[in-house]
């Protein structure tokens, strides 16, 4: 299965915020006004805790679920933890794996991404597959390799039909929170990267069907500039993401930089 990108992707990383009564609040309008961003992708991707309410809220509505992590295992003695089992049944279609804070805070290696990639699979989940340098790599000029290394270390041993499966999310650190976003150019020059790398790896089919987002500090003032450039599929937004206003707009900018494109 390849995915198309006809459509650009905007999903909303909600992180550490909003209860669920605020997330439902947060979607609700968003849902009210969804014929102003049908031409776009929108995944919402919630806090655990509020994912059940934001589900019973979108019924029917083509605005999509993502959980923001997952556990390689389904079941077991694991405090603390979700499943992919659990993301299902809450109804996500999407979970974010490999996010920089994961692995910056919590631990997370190219190897557990890679085993929660394939968790996320098994249960039809798509992954979003994050990856991205430090300020510090990109200053000493290895954030190709960078990037690279977590392709292959976090996609290791997957074949062409899995890889196709996934979303990769571009994100580098020092963008990501910072209010700095890399130019369009800096964007664009690591997305071509990333779809050659996966063209060459997987196939021609696998690079030039794939959706590669950009992350780190997406706003309506920006996402234009960066979604017109050829390789960028849409936008992973944090902050932007936790006002209807703000996301809305990215929304209608990502759309019309696509009629651009
Ligand atoms: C993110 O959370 O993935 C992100 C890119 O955050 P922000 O848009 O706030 O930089």
């Amino acid at each position: 299965m390849t995915m198309t990108n006809q459509k650009p992707f905007i999903a909303g990383n909600w992180k550490l915020f909003l209860t669920s009564s605020e997330a439902v609040e947060l979607v609700s309008t968003l849902q009210e006004i969804n014929h102003e961003f049908e031409e776009a992708q929108m995944v919402v991707i919630p806090p655990f805790t509020a994912l059940c309410d934001v589900h019973i809220t979108l019924q029917g509505s083509s605005i999509q679920i993502g959980g923001q992590n997952v556990y390689w295992e389904e079941q077991g003695a694991y405090t603390g933890e979700i499943s992919a089992l659990m993301l299902k049944d809450v109804g996500c279609t999407y979970v974010i794996i490999g996010h920089s804070e994961r692995r910056q805070y919590f631990g997370e290696t190219n190897a557990t991404v890679k085993k929660r990639i394939k968790a996320a699979l098994s249960h039809d989940l798509t992954p979003i597959f994050c990856i991205g340098e430090s300020l510090e790599e990109r200053e000493k000029g290895e954030t190709i390799h960078k990037v690279q290394t977590q392709i292959s270390e976090g996609l290791e041993g997957f074949n062409e039909d899995t890889v196709q499966k996934i979303i990769i999310a571009y994100e580098p650190i020092w963008a990501i929170g910072t209010g700095l976003t890399a130019t369009p150019e800096q964007a664009q020059e690591v997305h071509g990267f990333i779809r050659n790398e996966l063209s060459e790896k997987y196939g021609n089919e696998t690079g030039s069907c794939a959706i590669i987002l950009y992350g780190g500090s997406v706003k309506p003032a920006n996402t234009f500039s960066l979604l017109k450039e050829k390789d960028i599929n849409g936008a992973l937004v944090g902050g932007a993401s936790l006002k209807a206003e703000s996301f809305i707009e990215i929304a209608k900018e990502a759309i019309k930089a696509y009629k651009e494109k």
